[in-house]
């Protein structure tokens, strides 16, 4: 069992990953393993370009849509759904550099209807309620599993209201948090990813072939998230294994950014990937991770 400071280091790391992992998949994002290898060699680089053009260094939905549930959490001191949606609303309207298909379907369903709990829909299995889900990690640290469970399907659901959609979200959230406690990439394999994939079998992520071009399909990303985070042993080979198997990078990149965060803390995350990480970001994420932990009694 680690002390609060080193538990808030990696759940600062842990934020940190996830943006940094957007901002250099962003760069990559749709492109074939084939095109980044002609392109850049490796990719290693928080260059920005992409589809996006972005400036080096920023981040897409996946980071801004997890710092708008944040502030929503910090707002009521627990998850709420209504207080996601209207986070989730507000963040819509200032027209973000991108959004998702399922993402804004519902966000406009809920502006009619004001229910902040889509539509049951096992069509909507994209990866979009999972990439923005470390700020219920972070808020419900220590809370007991059903608690747990309860803040991840409240928030997934005002997009996401899936069956996958829900168990993969509820893996990360474990993941993450048992690796804010102490646990190795062993327990985190065994206790969560393998269960995963012994309850859906869609989630297998061994003994397949290795993903390459991962689709929005949150299946697709976390098997290329999972083999790039348990065949790899430190924060930066994680991700350069993950984002230069092109496909939805920028959402393998900050899942895996987030695990790998948690599991290596800060002091393993390469100081030119945080030194470049744009600086307004960079305070949101820190200051978040922070004030959620506190929000959790830590
Ligand atoms: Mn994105
Ligand atoms: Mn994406």
């Amino acid at each position: 069992m680690r002390n609060q400071a080193a538990i808030t280091d990696r759940a600062i790391a842990s934020y940190l990953g996830l943006a940094i992992g957007d901002a250099l998949g962003s760069t990559v994002e749709f492109m074939m393993p084939r095109e980044i290898a002609e392109k850049y060699g490796v990719h290693d680089t928080l260059r920005g370009g992409g589809w996006l053009h972005l400036k080096p260094g920023h981040v897409t939905d996946d980071t801004t849509m997890s710092l708008a549930l944040g502030t929503s959490i910090l707002s009521q001191g627990k998850v709420d759904a209504l207080a996601a949606a209207q986070a989730f609303d507000a963040w819509m309207r200032a027209k973000p550099v991108d959004i998702g298909n399922t993402v804004r379907r519902n966000l406009l369903q809920f502006r009619k209807t004001g229910n902040p709990e889509a539509p049951c829909s096992e069509h909507d299995a994209g990866n979009g309620a999972a990439m923005r889900v470390l700020p219920v990690a972070l808020a419900t640290f220590g809370q007991p599993e059903e608690t747990v469970r309860a803040a991840s399907r409240a928030q997934a659901h005002v997009t996401h209201h899936c069956t996958l959609s829900d168990a993969a979200c509820e893996c990360l959230v474990f993941m993450v948090q048992d690796a804010l406690h102490g646990a190795d990439k062993n327990h985190l394999l065994h206790q969560h990813a393998h269960p995963l994939a012994a309850q859906y079998p869609q989630f297998k992520f061994r003994a397949v072939r290795q993903s390459s071009n991962p689709s929005g399909y949150v299946v697709d990303t976390l098997q290329a998230v999972f083999q790039g985070f348990f065949d790899t042993d430190n924060f930066r080979d994680c991700l350069i294994d993950v984002v230069n198997r092109g496909g939805d990078a920028d959402t393998t990149g900050a899942i895996a950014g987030m695990l790998a965060g948690a599991l290596y803390g800060l002091d393993e995350i390469p100081e030119v990937w945080l030194k470049k990480l744009d600086a307004d970001i960079s305070r949101s994420c820190s200051v978040q991770a922070r004030l959620l932990m506190q929000i959790a009694g830590n």
